[in-house]
């Protein structure tokens, strides 16, 4: 699906703007993105509601900075944090349902 294919990612300091397959653009905070980290660490927190704010706090008190992107296959990135977590692999689907709910549409 066009809607799940990331054509473009730009990274700015505190977030980025991601392009989709069907011309639809979002700003993204890496917060967001990090609060729904993919790696084998992070996943399990998210599956309730207690763990995912603690997991919330932990990412606030990091240090937000630019991650090197590497791509993945045709359906996803993986972001390396200098703060560590980089072993997540984000696929284009997860990220387009993270840019509807936590993005705004540009
Ligand atoms: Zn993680």
């Amino acid at each position: 699906m066009e809607r799940e294919k990331l054509s473009e990612i730009e990274r700015g300091d505190d977030g980025c703007i991601l392009r989709f397959g069907d011309g639809a653009s979002f700003r993204l905070g890496y917060l967001a993105i990090r609060c729904n980290c993919q790696c084998a660490k992070c996943k399990p927190r998210q599956e309730n509601e207690q763990r995912k704010i603690e997991l919330e706090e932990e990412v606030m008190r990091l240090r937000m900075e630019k991650p090197r992107v590497q791509p993945i296959g045709r359906y996803g990135i993986q972001l390396e944090w200098p703060t560590g977590c980089s072993s997540g692999i984000h696929s284009f689907k997860h990220l387009r349902e993270l840019c509807e709910s936590h993005g705004t549409q540009l």
